[in-house]
């Protein structure tokens, strides 16, 4: 009998709720450990608040000496909450944060030691990061790495440690990391929009890019995924059977949250609370033991440190209620994959969100302008869209039997697409007195009345409108929102700044008042980016075929997609908005395409062990048994046993089958291995581990799978989908 799984299955039914002390209001904790402006307003000077807070809203470099008059309030007020160490927190293109601890602590001889913490640890330091993924930037420049304060997202207070967070750059000035190009993205689309939005509003001074990202993911019992070496080292399963029951009624969408998860959410939740992540929604997802977790939007940067701070914090809290979180994409087959459906939208500094209707004919126009930009930005663009969010695990979801598909498109409901037809049919130069009132009144006037009704939503769409904001839902649960929010944000930012060109343009050239131009512009832009518009079922063949037609990509697996990222389009547009410079964006790829050979490579050698030394030995104890059992009965029957033994026969037959199928296939899978290995090229070597490779797994998976539910369960050593997805 299997020990390990059946201690497993026992350790996971005899769990006790941990209970959560929860007497304080959410709103009392909220930012608590967050040196926010809050804190500073109670802990700086007046010059360092002033400075910090210059820095934050328009960029402005902060002195030495208001760095140690920050460095010095920061290290005042962590002490008196017990902290004892410092870090520079990051996020290098692993995907995940960095941190390296430094006590405040130091010895200042005489055998005395006092508590130090200057402008110079606050603004910049150098971790010993050779380890880091860099696409070949260091190595070329024999630059080493340092990071660098960023004020903009206020250091917080994570158990005993005071978290910095900071850029991580080359010396040579190349990013190394997520945060760098996505604050130059987010200036560049600052400064497209601002330049736009005078022409509706000469008072706006900034905007704003928000983010309000949904958090998917999966709760298991920690003995239980502990039990599959596929969940411990992959971080999904890489074969089981469907159980009998999945998530066809529907019934744990929105169901009662079970007690352990709640309790595991609570504390989750508090934790969140102190660290100023602002979590407001939790419910149950569709599939079995998943669920979401999602804050109230923030400002993009922000948002996105948020995210990765609570991937680790979730990592963390669930250690304590015995509980996995994976965020895989895609951890079990069969069931629903996780996301993070990444709401976007634009707002000033005077309050108005660029992407919501307004109550006026002009501040719709405003809206207009920007939600036609944006289709428009997304139709010029659609392959780079796509291939932000490629990645071996989101390979699962995107092209494969989920949605949202690969194809990207943009979802705006049926008002819209009427608001659009319209004006699409403007006349072409100046508008006569009749047709600017028309618009005014019956177009352009009518969409806040008109979205009350625009409940139709689409979930099959990779790139939605929902209102007052674009849902952008391809992205993957386990992806740092950086890379989506960067490549959205400067493609948005390209497009407005060529935009106010040709406006400019046509008023000039045609002597045509500003909303004449905005209407001639948009309209030209509706025709040309139409293609891009789909209403439709995204899970069809006939969007395949449709998409084809209209000439729109669908790029299935990571090597495809990950293409568009080096074009010579991606690399010119990167470098004409300040984000990236062609080596950045060469270095990315080189990185993202050996990503997707080592996740490949790892998951082709688990699963070839599991099959090798769980699913095979165990076929062939149960055929022993059968065996036996044949032998036992022709004893007992002698000529006449076939009768009563004929489907232990056939059983046995069969498992022969499928362990020859499986070791063919896991030979036939690691001469392929061997065989690609050899190739030097990253890019062409992810192409073969992606089409000579990987299509062994689903073969593999099949016989396993099948012996799977041939077994004598007590022999089968592997936890099965029904104890990992339906234990509470
Ligand atoms: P859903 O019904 O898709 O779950 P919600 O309205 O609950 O949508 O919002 C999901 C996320 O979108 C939340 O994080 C929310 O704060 C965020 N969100 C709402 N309005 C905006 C906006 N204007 N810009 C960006 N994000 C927004
Ligand atoms: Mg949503």
């Amino acid at each position: 009998m299997s020990t390990i799984r059946f201690k497993a299955l026992e350790e996971a039914q005899n769990r006790k709720p941990i209970k959560v002390n929860e007497d304080i209001k959410r709103s009392e904790l909220f930012g608590k450990n967050v040196f926010n402006e809050n804190t500073m307003r109670q802990y700086l000077t007046k010059d360092a608040y002033k400075g910090v807070m210059s820095a934050m809203d328009h960029g402005t470099k902060i002195d030495r000496k208001i760095a140690d008059q920050v460095s010095s309030s920061m290290k005042e007020w962590a002490l008196s909450k017990g902290v004892t160490h410092y870090t520079h927190w990051f996020q290098p293109l692993t995907g995940a944060t960095a941190e390296k601890h430094d006590a405040f602590f130091e010895t200042i001889g005489g055998g005395m030691a006092i508590e130090k913490f200057g402008g110079d640890q606050l603004v910049q330091q150098e971790p010993d990061a050779s380890s880091f993924p860099n696409g070949g930037i260091r190595n070329t420049f024999e630059a080493r790495g340092y990071t660098a304060w960023d004020p903009t997202s206020p250091a917080f207070i994570y158990r005993t440690t005071l978290c910095i967070p900071t850029i991580f750059v080359a010396y040579t000035g190349e990013a190394l990391d997520y945060k760098t190009p996505l604050l130059r993205a987010l200036t560049a689309v600052d400064d497209a929009s601002t330049a736009v939005c005078k022409y509706f509003d000469k008072n706006v001074k900034k905007v704003t890019s928000n983010l309000g990202w949904e958090q998917e993911y999966f709760l298991i019992d920690k003995s239980l995924a502990n039990s599959r070496p596929d969940i411990m080292l992959t971080g999904r399963t890489l074969l089981g059977h469907s159980p009998a029951k999945g998530q066809q009624l529907d019934d744990h969408y929105f169901g009662s949250i079970p007690t352990r998860a709640l309790d595991y959410m609570r504390e989750l939740e508090v934790e969140c609370m102190l660290l100023g992540i602002p979590v407001k929604t939790r419910h149950n997802e569709v599939a079995p033991n998943q669920f979401e977790l999602a804050p109230i939007y923030e400002e993009a940067n922000l948002a996105v440190d948020h995210n990765s701070l609570l991937m680790d914090v979730m990592g963390r809290v669930a250690s304590r209620h015995h509980f996995k979180v994976m965020l895989h994409e895609k951890p079990f087959a069969g069931v629903n994959g996780s996301g993070k459906h990444n709401n976007w939208s634009l707002s000033t500094d005077t309050g108005i969100n660029l992407l919501a209707p307004g109550k006026t004919p002009m501040s719709n126009l405003q809206f207009l302008t920007f939600f036609i930009n944006t289709i428009k930005a997304v139709h010029d663009n659609e392959e780079l869209l796509r291939a932000a969010v490629a990645s071996a695990n989101n390979d699962h979801r995107l092209g494969a039997n989920e949605a949202p598909p690969a194809i990207i498109s943009v979802f705006i409901g049926e008002q819209l697409t009427g608001v659009l037809e319209e004006l699409e049919g403007v006349t072409n130069g100046k508008l006569s007195p009749e047709e600017k009132t028309d618009l005014k009144l019956n177009v352009v006037g009518k969409i806040p009345d008109l979205l009350m009704d625009n409940t139709d939503r689409n979930r099959t769409s990779p790139f939605a409108f929902t209102g007052n904001k674009f849902e952008f839902r391809a992205v993957g649960s386990f992806a740092n929102c950086a890379n989506p929010m960067t490549v959205l944000n400067t493609i948005v930012a390209k497009q407005l700044k060529d935009f106010k060109i040709e406006v400019d343009a046509l008023i000039e050239k045609n002597d045509l008042k500003k909303d004449e131009a905005v209407f001639n512009i948009l309209r030209e832009y509706i025709k040309a980016s139409k293609n891009i518009l789909f209403e439709g079922n995204g899970y069809g063949e006939a969007w395949e075929i449709e998409a084809k037609r209209r000439g729109l990509s669908n790029n299935k697996t990571t090597p495809e997609a990950l293409k568009a990222r080096v074009s010579k389009k991606s690399i010119a547009l990167f470098e004409e908005m300040g984000v990236m410079s062609k080596i950045e964006t060469e270095a990315r790829y080189e990185i993202e395409v050996e990503e997707y050979t080592k996740r490949i490579q790892i998951e082709s050698r688990v699963l070839g062990d599991i099959a090798g030394n769980h699913v095979v030995p165990t076929a062939i104890k149960y055929q022993n048994m059968l065996i036996k059992n044949v032998t036992g009965l022709k004893d007992i029957f002698g000529k006449d046993f076939e009768k009563h033994a004929s489907e232990q026969i056939r059983l046995i037959k069969l498992i022969s089958e499928h362990i020859v199928a499986i070791h063919s296939n896991v030979d036939a899978m690691i001469e392929a291995r061997k065989k690609v290995n050899a190739i030097e090229d990253a890019e062409k070597l992810a192409a073969a581990y992606c089409n000579d490779v990987k299509p062994f797994f689903e073969e593999i998976r099949y016989h396993c799978d099948k012996l799977e539910i041939m077994i004598d369960d007590e022999l089968w050593p592997l936890t099965k989908y029904r104890e990992l997805l339906f234990t509470r």
